[in-house]
C-alpha cells in the first residue's frame, strides 16, 4: 500500500509560489477580462423627439434606430437637470445636482468647478483597473488644471471644456484641449464630431484587451450647429436635422469599432442627451415631441430625454422600458456591474437598474423611487410612479401654461403631455409629494454632501 508523501517544507514553499506566480499571471487578468466596457454617447440637447425611433418624421437616424432595435429603448428617462452643466456634473456623480450647488451652468469665467472631493464614475472605473477615455464637452467648470478631465477620472482627453457656444466676441476664445494642453484656439467645429469619432475609435482599438470607459459628449446639436462636410443640406429637417444625422453616423462606427475590436459581447453601450431642445432658439433647436416645454424648463420636455441602451447577447433585443429612470442610475449600474462599492460618506441618489437590462437578474430597485426635478438649488417638481408634482415652473419661451395654478399634478404615464391638472382629485397624492419635497428642501438647506458653489 503507498502513501502520499506529506509534503516537505520545500515542496510547500514551492506549491504556494506556484499558486501565488499562476494567479497573478492568468488569474487577474482573466478577472479585468471579465469586467464589461462602458460607452456613454452624449448628446447636447437632443429632444425627445428627436430620433426616428421616438417618432422623428424627417431626421433620419438608422444606427440608432438600429441600436434600440437590437437593444432596449427607455422611455421615461431623465436627465439630472434641464441644463448642460448640472446634468454633466449628475451623470458623472450619481447625485441630484441641486442638492450639492451644482444648479445649472458655469461659465469660461467661472472660478470653481467640480469639488474635488467628488468621486466621479471615471475616478471609480479608473481605482478598479479601467482605461477611461473623454471626447468631447466637459462643461463642469473653471479651465483651471484642477477641474479638468485628467485630474478628475480621466486618462485620456479631448475636448472643448464648455459650451461651443461662449466663443468670441462675447466671450474669448474658446481652446480644444488635449489633456491639459491647448491644441487649438477657435477650431472648426465643422470637424468636432468626426474628430471626437475617430479619437473615440482609436482609443477603443487601442484599449481592447483590457477594461476600458469612453464618455463621449457630442458638441452637437447644441447651437452653433455646424455639421460636417459630408452632412451639410443633406437633412430634411435643415441643418440641425443634419448635425442629429452626423451623430446617427458617429454611433454607427462606434459600434463598428467595437465589434471590430471583437468586444462587443463585453460592452454596454448608452446613447442619451443632456437636456430637452433649445426651443427660443426656432428651428436651430430640436423637438421634444409628445412632451411639454424643453432646456430650461422643469416640464417634461427639459428633462425627459431618448435613451438606449445596447449589449449584444445581453440585453433583449427590440425591448422598451417605459419604468422611472435617470442618468443618475448609470452611476450605481455601471458602478455595480463592474464590482465597485457605492462610496458610503456621501448620498448617492442613483439606483440601479441593471435589473431591467437582463431579465434573468433580479431587480433591486426600491420600490418607492422619486425623482426631483430641479433649478439652481431649489426643487421645482418631484415624480413618484406615475405622478408629477409642480410646485413652481419655468420656460424659457416665458409661457405660463396654467395662468399661475399651483400646485399641478399629472399622471405622467396616462398624460405625458402634462395637460389635465388633476391636483383636485387627488389631494392625498398632492399631501405626500409636497412633503416629500420638504424633507428634500431640507436636505438643499442643509448643504450636507460637497457643495460646489456656482460662481
Ligand atoms: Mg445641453
Amino acid at each position: 500500500m503507498k502513501y502520499i508523501q506529506r509534503p516537505t517544507r520545500y515542496n510547500y514553499f514551492l506549491f504556494i509560489f506556484i499558486f501565488i506566480f499562476c494567479n497573478q499571471l492568468f488569474g487577474q487578468d482573466k478577472h479585468k477580462n471579465d469586467l464589461p466596457n462602458f460607452i456613454i454617447l452624449f448628446c447636447d440637447d437632443l429632444g425627445y423627439g428627436d430620433i426616428g425611433s421616438y417618432g422623428h418624421p424627417t431626421i433620419k437616424t438608422p444606427n440608432i434606430d438600429k441600436m434600440a432595435g437590437e437593444g432596449m429603448k427607455f422611455t421615461s428617462f431623465y436627465t439630472g437637470s434641464p441644463a448642460c452643466t448640472a446634468s454633466r456634473y449628475s451623470l458623472l456623480t450619481g447625485r441630484f445636482p441641486v442638492m450639492s450647488g451644482f444648479g445649472w451652468v458655469l461659465y469660461p469665467k467661472s472660478e470653481k468647478g467640480i469639488h474635488p472631493k467628488e468621486f466621479t464614475m471615471a475616478e471609480a472605473l479608473k481605482e478598479k483597473g479601467y482605461t477611461t477615455g473623454m471626447f468631447g464637452k466637459w462643461h463642469l467648470g473653471s479651465t483651471k488644471k484642477e477641474y479638468l478631465p485628467l485630474q478628475n477620472g480621466f486618462d485620456e482627453y479631448i475636448g472643448f471644456p464648455y459650451s461651443n457656444d461662449m466663443i468670441p466676441p462675447k466671450w474669448p476664445s474658446i481652446p480644444l484641449l488635449s489633456g491639459n494642453d491647448t491644441l487649438e484656439l477657435d477650431p472648426d467645429q465643422r470637424k468636432l464630431t468626426g474628430l471626437y469619432t475617430q479619437k473615440a475609435i482609436e482609443f477603443i482599438q487601442q484599449n481592447k484587451k483590457k477594461p476600458f470607459f469612453v464618455y463621449m459628449p457630442y458638441a452637437m446639436p447644441h447651437v452653433p450647429l455646424h455639421p460636417g462636410e459630408q452632412f451639410a443640406g443633406k437633412s430634411q429637417r435643415g441643418k440641425y436635422g443634419d448635425v442629429v444625422e452626423e451623430i446617427d453616423w458617429s454611433v454607427g462606427e462606434i459600434i463598428k469599432a467595437v465589434k471590430k475590436a471583437g468586444v462587443a459581447e463585453n460592452t454596454l453601450i448608452w446613447f442619451t442627451s443632456d437636456n430637452g431642445p433649445w426651443l427660443i432658439k426656432n428651428d436651430e433647436g430640436g423637438s421634444a415631441g409628445l412632451l411639454r416645454d424643453g432646456k430650461g424648463s422643469t416640464w417634461e420636455g427639459g428633462m425627459r430625454v431618448p435613451s438606449v441602451a445596447f449589449w449584444p447577447g445581453k440585453i433583449q433585443p427590440n425591448s422598451v422600458n417605459s419604468q422611472l429612470t435617470s442618468t443618475l442610475d448609470l452611476y450605481v449600474t455601471f458602478l455595480g456591474l463592474a464590482g465597485i462599492n457605492m462610496p458610503t460618506d456621501r448620498i448617492i441618489d442613483g439606483k440601479d437598474i441593471s435589473g431591467y437590462l437582463f431579465p434573468n437578474k433580479k431587480m433591486v430597485v426600491a420600490p418607492k423611487s422619486f425623482f426631483y426635478y430641479g433649478f439652481n438649488q431649489e426643487i421645482f417638481a418631484v415624480r413618484k410612479g406615475s405622478w408629477k408634482l409642480h410646485i413652481k415652473t419655468y420656460s424659457q419661451l416665458k409661457i405660463d401654461y396654467f395662468n399661475g395654478e399651483i400646485p399641478l399634478l399629472f399622471n405622467v404615464d396616462t398624460d405625458p403631455s402634462e395637460k389635465y391638472n388633476v391636483a383636485a382629485k387627488h389631494p392625498e397624492i398632492v399631501k405626500e409629494l409636497l412633503e416629500e419635497i420638504e424633507k428634500q428642501n431640507n436636505r438643499v438647506a442643509a448643504k450636507p454632501d460637497y457643495f460646489t458653489e456656482m460662481k
